[in-house]
């Protein structure tokens, strides 16, 4: 592969942190024990090393890059594989079905995502994909264990509940600062998210979203008082907070994923 030229400038504002390890990208994608004839979403090139282990691997791989001053670089290494095609887009700007549309099959988002927009990243495709099926992503460690927690604890929260309501997840790798070049202030970690849209019935994903953020709108609060303060009708939340079995002063944080969805179609 080529090397990133030596005046290319990294730039905070994308979140360019890069590995550029191949062994290190090498190992990690085996690990990930995916079948070869996997399709794959790659969201941030960068110099292109994961990609390219990516394309060397799996049968095919869309990558997108916000950056334009890697065009060239990158397209190099596409005209070296039949089966690459980059996306010089924002992937926020793009719609997730168009995204969709590039694949025939079911495909595995597998990405060193930028931070400043991890989140937007992986509820856009944990919600509006129809495609996607599984995600290895690099996160700020922070952020996995938070993604990741389980309930009752400091980290538990709105993406905890809403990951574990329309999937699962896991950290599968923690990963030292010291491997990406720039080195950032923190450390990382790979998370796997499972994609399953049925694990529970939710009539309306749209309004449960907003049911689980309101829950937890108000920190400190009990559930009752987030509920009361959003126009939920106060005898109606009690009686279904005790027909759960709770009691009345229970914190969101208390609750499983299962439990908000119980509590979500009690109340609707
Ligand atoms: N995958 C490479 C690696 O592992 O070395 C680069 C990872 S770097 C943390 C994130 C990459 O995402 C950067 O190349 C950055 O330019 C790109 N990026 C940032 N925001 C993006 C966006 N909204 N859409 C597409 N790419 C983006």
């Amino acid at each position: 592969m080529a090397e990133l030229s030596k005046d290319f400038k990294f730039k905070k504002q994308f979140g360019q942190n890069f590995i550029l390890d191949k062994n290190f990208m090498n190992a990690l994608v085996r690990d990930f024990n995916l079948p070869s004839n996997s399709y794959v979403l790659e969201i941030g090139a960068g110099a292109g090393v994961l990609t390219e282990v990516l394309a060397n691997n799996f049968e095919k791989v869309v990558s997108f890059e916000i950056d334009k001053t890697l065009t060239e670089h990158l397209q190099a290494i596409e005209n070296q594989h039949e089966n690459l095609k980059f996306v010089f887009k924002d992937v926020l700007s793009v719609e997730t079905s168009e995204i969709d549309s590039f694949f025939d099959k079911n495909f595995y988002l597998i990405a060193n995502l930028p931070y400043y927009i991890t989140s937007q990243i992986i509820f856009k495709f944990l919600f509006e994909s129809k495609k996607l099926s599984q995600m290895f992503v690099m996160v700020q460690k922070e952020v996995g264990v938070r993604f990741c927690a389980k309930h009752s604890t400091k980290d538990y929260g709105i993406p905890t509940v809403l990951i574990d309501s329309f999937g699962s997840c896991k950290i599968v790798k923690n990963v030292s600062r010291t491997v990406f070049k720039p080195v950032p202030n923190v450390d990382s970690c790979i998370i796997k998210i499972e994609v399953d849209k049925n694990k529970f019935k939710i009539n309306n994903e749209k309004k449960y979203i907003d049911f689980v953020s309101n829950c937890f709108k108000m920190k400190r609060k009990t559930l009752y008082n987030n509920l009361s303060s959003n126009g939920y009708d106060k005898t109606k939340i009690i009686d279904a907070i005790k027909e759960m079995g709770l009691s009345e002063t229970v914190r969101p944080e208390n609750l499983t994923a299962e439990m908000f969805v119980n509590l979500f179609n009690k109340l609707n």
